[in-house]
């Protein structure tokens, strides 16, 4: 047989998926790795796309999405992230990945450069390499909560055929929720050096320590990619729906892509996301409230045991120091699952910044997230 692409086989899996297969074979264990919202989807939402399934949702939609959608979409961006979207600049997506995915594509040719977050998603290197890009990372500070060293971005903004920088605020694994100066500097730099910005704003409705400030809102909207995703806002993984808004030339080319993709999302899908946006936005305040109490709890547990890297003002996800257990952290977190009862993630999995931390997720039951923590400081306690 001839070999498979050379390009996917290099790509690397996911270390977090590898912490998960072994912590589901795992009795007992707590799971503090993934990135997923324990809360169940709430019920308007439930009923809406109960009714859009009776209402005949049940078919292909045009490959941006079913208008109405696109139009709740678009109302969503201009109400809520200061910046004015139209119908014509709003992609449905199957989720936020799928957006960042197509714009990569439509965007880059093979060899050029994508400036990605370290630590930052494992997802944008994985997605960069799959298309034939070079991923340069850009170092996040942890010592001054994660922010980007500026002179470190613009260095790699130089790096020749860089055509886009990715920014993801609130940020994963980092929790940090950059704030307008940070982002109008990062943005000068893009500028400067003509690049495209492709913003994942997917922890967007996830802030304790505010405002999220959406990068169109501050540059022009014809440079930026606007992600979005009904996923973590309203518990809404398994749904797949996300959106970007983009410049309609942006627009046309995501969906030509999406048509030999995924051809479209969902239809009942995208009517529950639909009456997400649209709907009471009560229940995202009170999921980010009780996200806040265990971002509270774990950091306190970890800054009492000198584990703090950064209390996170937004995302679910809190990064511990386990430098002192001078241990490759694959090799902690797999010991942390067999011997410990408690799955998190290496933080060598988001990029060379993350070494010598592991992330924990806040996205499970408080129960989960109180004993978890415990067994995590008191695993690092005993080396
Ligand atoms: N972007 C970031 C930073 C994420 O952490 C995730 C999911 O974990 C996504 C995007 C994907 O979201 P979606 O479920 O909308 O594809």
């Amino acid at each position: 047989m001839k070999p498979l692409s050379s390009a996917i086989t290099s790509i690397p899996r996911s270390g977090i998926r590898e912490l998960m297969d072994l912590a589901w074979r795992t009795p007992g264990v707590i799971h503090l790795e993934v990135g997923e919202p324990n809360f169940a989807t709430p019920d308007h939402i439930l009923e809406a796309a109960a009714r859009a399934g009776a209402e005949g949702y049940t078919k292909y939609t045009p490959n941006a999405g079913i208008p109405e959608v696109r139009e709740a979409f678009a109302a969503k961006v201009t109400a809520r992230n200061g910046f004015t979207s139209t119908p014509e600049n709003v992609v449905v997506t199957v989720g936020a990945v799928n957006a960042l995915f197509l714009s990569m594509m439509v965007l880059c040719d093979p060899g050029d450069a994508v400036l990605i977050p370290d630590p930052g998603w494992p997802n944008y290197e994985i997605m960069a390499k799959a298309i034939g890009t070079r991923p340069v990372h850009y170092p996040l500070v942890p010592d001054a909560g994660f922010v980007p060293d500026l002179e470190a971005l613009d260095a790699a903004a130089a790096t020749p055929g860089a055509k886009a920088m990715i920014i993801n605020s609130p940020g994963n694994p980092t929790g940090a929720v950059f704030d307008r100066a940070t982002q109008v500097q990062m943005l000068e730099i893009a500028e400067r050096h003509n690049l495209w910005v492709i913003s994942d704003e997917c922890y967007e409705d996830i802030v304790f320590e505010g405002p999220h400030v959406s990068p169109a809102a501050i540059v022009s909207p014809e440079r930026v990619i606007s992600v979005f995703t009904v996923s973590k806002s309203y518990a809404m993984t398994g749904w797949r729906v996300g959106y970007a808004s983009v410049p309609p030339q942006v627009a046309a080319m995501m969906s030509k892509l999406a048509e030999v993709i995924t051809a479209c999302v969902s239809g009942v899908a995208q009517k529950a996301a639909q009456a997400a946006v649209e709907g009471d936005q009560a229940c995202v305040a009170e999921m980010r409230d009780a996200y806040q109490k265990r971002r509270d709890l774990v950091s306190d547990r970890l800054e009492a045991a000198d584990m703090l890297v950064a209390r996170p003002s937004g995302a679910f996800y809190v990064m511990a120091d386990v430098s002192a257990a001078a241990e490759d952290g694959y090799d902690l977190c797999r010991r942390l699952v067999t011997e410990h009862g408690v799955a998190t993630a290496p933080g060598e999995t988001f990029g060379p910044g993350g070494a010598g931390m592991i992330r924990l997720s806040l996205a499970a039951s408080d129960e989960d997230v109180r004993t978890g923590v415990d067994r995590v400081v008191d695993a690092l306690a005993a080396v």
